[in-house]
Order: structure tokens, then C-alpha cells, then sequence
């Protein structure tokens, strides 16, 4: 299976030596990700080192290499305890919002956005939860794509084309289907065993760029799709939940 590259949780305060150390192994590859970029961050878990005043230039210059930009959310501060249309986590940004409050934040978003020199139509909901009132909320102002659902194609669903993740990461090695999906990054808890593990993935030639992503043929989402998907993230969400009950 083929893949792309997500890195989530970009912001002023993250994990720079990390960032830097991913980022050299990418460009050793020739690949360029997805960058989730946090309009005006306010989460302090992702306060990893003091802000870079620099930060939003070597953003302007990532763009500049083939890197591509989706807003992160607004605040990335979880305000509900919703799932969602994709509940992979019980913890939300959006999901559960009236429209109207959702549509002034998605817009809030993009402003600051803009005023920093950025324009981008792809969105990467934290958490991985929204629900139908945020794909309209995004749609009424001019997002067409969103970063997530699980699959190994490009889907269309409720007006935007979702670029689908892998459910888990390690099929990318074991398949040997067609298809493509993206890989999703937390470059700010990254470990040595990670970056090995991508190492040898990136290896393989099998990764692309994200605008890989455009070249790809869309299909509609159905029902069952829609079904199967919620089920599987909600799923999984059980399984990380087990899994944490017994650790403890
Ligand atoms: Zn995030």
C-alpha cells in the first residue's frame, strides 16, 4: 500500500529538535507531508518549548518545498465530550456545538490564518471528531477536504472529500494491496522506536506526497461505508480504553 504523511499538533511551542529530526528524514526521501497547523493555540500540552518567533516564516518556507497546510482546529482546546461522525476519541473541539457557533469558529480560524499569509481548504478536526453541523460549518466557509475516516481511497461525503487515515499504521508494512492512505504523526511524542519504524518505511519507496492525494480516484461514501467506519473508530476507541483499564 502506498502513504502519505500527516503531522499533527504544528504550533509555535512544539517539540523543535523532534520536528527538525522528522522533517530532515523526509526531505532524504523526497517526501512532503501534511502539516496540521493550529491557528491560535491554547492547549497547553502542546506547549512543549517556549514559542519560536520564526515559527510562521519556516511555515511559509515548508509551503514553499510542496508541503501542504490544513488547519488544526482553532483552538485545539476540547470543549465537548462528543464522538462525533467518527468517534475514534470521546473528546471534541466541535462535535456537539450549535452550527452557528461551529461556523463562527471554523471562520475565526481561517482569519487568523489568513492574517498570518496562509490560505488552505483542507481541514484536520482535532481529536479526529466532528459531526454533520461541522462539515457544513466548514463548507460554508470553503473548505472542500478533510483529513480523516479510515480507508485507503478518496471518499466524498456530505459535500467534501475526505483523504482517509490508516486504522493502524502497521498495515501499511504487512499489505501488499493497492490503494493509499496516510500515515498520522505526533512529532511532539515521537520515540526512537517511531522514527525507526518510519525509517524503514519511507524505505520501501512507497511513500508520496500529499498532493498525491488530488491524482486519486473518489468514490461516494455509502451508508454501510459510513456504518462500517463508525463502528471501526468506535471500535478501536473501546480497545484503547481496555487496554488503558487493565495498565491501570
Ligand atoms: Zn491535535
Amino acid at each position: 500500500m502506498r502513504f502519505t504523511i500527516r503531522m499533527d499538533d504544528i504550533t509555535p511551542g512544539m517539540n523543535r529538535g523532534n520536528f527538525e529530526r522528522f522533517r530532515r528524514l523526509l526531505e532524504a526521501y523526497g517526501v512532503c507531508p501534511l502539516i496540521g497547523v493550529v491557528p491560535e493555540c491554547r492547549d497547553p500540552m502542546l506547549q512543549v518549548e517556549e514559542d519560536d518567533p520564526a515559527f510562521w516564516d519556516m511555515v511559509h518556507g515548508l509551503r514553499e518545498q510542496g508541503w501542504q497546510i490544513a488547519m488544526h482546529g482553532l483552538y485545539h482546546i476540547y470543549t465537548t465530550r462528543k464522538g462525533g461522525l467518527f468517534p475514534l476519541n470521546r473528546d471534541s473541539e466541535f462535535a456537539g456545538l450549535s452550527l452557528e457557533r461551529q461556523k463562527r469558529m471554523i471562520a475565526k480560524g481561517k482569519r487568523i490564518l489568513s492574517s498570518r499569509g496562509i490560505e488552505t481548504d483542507i481541514f484536520m478536526p482535532p481529536s479526529h471528531s466532528y459531526d454533520r453541523a461541522t462539515l457544513q460549518a466548514l463548507r460554508e466557509n470553503g473548505f472542500r477536504y478533510v483529513t480523516d475516516g479510515f480507508g485507503t481511497a478518496p471518499y466524498e461525503y456530505e459535500d467534501i472529500i475526505f483523504f482517509p487515515i490508516a486504522a493502524r499504521k502497521t498495515d501499511v508494512m504487512k499489505q501488499k494491496t493497492d490503494g493509499l492512505t496516510t500515515l498520522v504523526m505526533h512529532t511532539n511524542s515521537m520515540t526512537e522506536e517511531e522514527f525507526r519504524f518510519y525509517e524503514k518505511l519511507l524505505k520501501t519507496g512507497r511513500g508520496l506526497s500529499y498532493d498525491a492525494w488530488h491524482r486519486e480516484k473518489k468514490r461516494k461514501q455509502t451508508a454501510a461505508g459510513h456504518a462500517r467506519e463508525y463502528l471501526t473508530a468506535a471500535g478501536k476507541r473501546t480497545v484503547v480504553r481496555l487496554r488503558s483499564y487493565v495498565k491501570r
